[in-house]
């Protein structure tokens, strides 16, 4: 049996993190499935990632529909995005969504995210774009929330299947037009390196195609070549640790966050 207070308190110090880099604001959230149940997940309840910090500000969801356990009460509209990705990848543990400013001009531009230096490899070879539009019903409001099992279900089926792993999807990454993005990983520890280096990575392929523009447009932008994505997003799977350590540091030392349950595991 997983410690789940230890799990939790790096959910909480993942929200921090995300928070503290600014890749998460008021909004947004962090999931992580139950290895205990394999039924439920655990998210933040109504509240900002910053000021998240003790048990009770977690609520627990069932992964069929997102309805809460007994005891949960209230919880963000949105969770049904977290419930309908663990529900369709079994080996999906962790999700992030994000409303992060760096990624948002891609979701409404006709510009795709590609990797350009060796630490967003993870992107893979493209970065979907879920247009909500898309899968609304006529009597649908449109506030562009990912609000109801069917809504998040549309949203998982982006990220696809992979190719060699059925179960699996094609992506870790999925932008969401006019509102954010969406990264899904196999560890909170994981994630939190997914939405980091996914903002990162839009922030320096956005500075390189504002230098291209000055320059007249002249030059090229060199994304990651297909074999350096896959490489790259293997190395950034086994390196996601050395960050997660210094972040964890960053937070406690920065005095701006309370967890009660303690510093996480730094080395699992
Ligand atoms: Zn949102």
């Amino acid at each position: 049996m997983v410690n789940i207070t230890a799990l939790l308190s790096t959910l909480i110090t993942s929200n921090h993190i995300l928070h503290y880099h600014n890749v998460l604001d008021a909004m947004g959230h962090v999931s992580v499935r139950n290895p205990n149940t394999n039924t439920t997940f655990f998210i933040a309840l109504q509240l900002g990632p910053a000021v998240l910090s003790g048990r009770e500000d977690i609520g627990e969801y069932n992964i069929a529909d997102g309805s809460p356990l007994t005891g949960t009460v209230g919880g963000y509209a949105e969770r049904y995005i977290h419930s309908e990705i663990l529900k369709r990848y079994p080996d999906v543990n962790a999700v992030v969504h994000s409303h992060a400013e760096d990624v948002l001009p891609y979701t409404v531009l006709n510009v795709d995210v590609e990797p350009v230096y060796h630490m967003a490899g993870f992107l893979g070879g493209t970065v979907p774009n879920f247009d909500i539009e898309d899968t609304y019903f006529e009597d649908d409001p449109r506030d562009l929330l990912v609000n109801n099992p069917r809504l998040g279900a549309a949203l998982a089926q982006t990220f696809g299947v992979n190719e060699t792993q059925p179960t699996g999807p094609a992506h870790t990454t999925v932008l969401q037009r006019g509102h954010g993005f969406v990264t899904i990983a196999q560890t909170v520890e994981e994630v939190t390196d997914f939405a980091y280096y996914a903002a990162s990575n839009a922030r320096v392929q956005t500075n390189a195609l504002l230098l291209k523009a000055a320059m007249g447009g002249g030059g090229n932008v060199k994304c990651l070549t297909q074999q350096e994505r896959k490489d790259a997003a293997n190395m950034n799977r086994w390196i996601a640790f050395k960050p997660w350590r210094q972040w964890v540091k960053e937070v406690e030392r920065s005095g701006m966050y309370i967890n009660e349950l303690g510093t996480p595991p730094l080395d699992s």
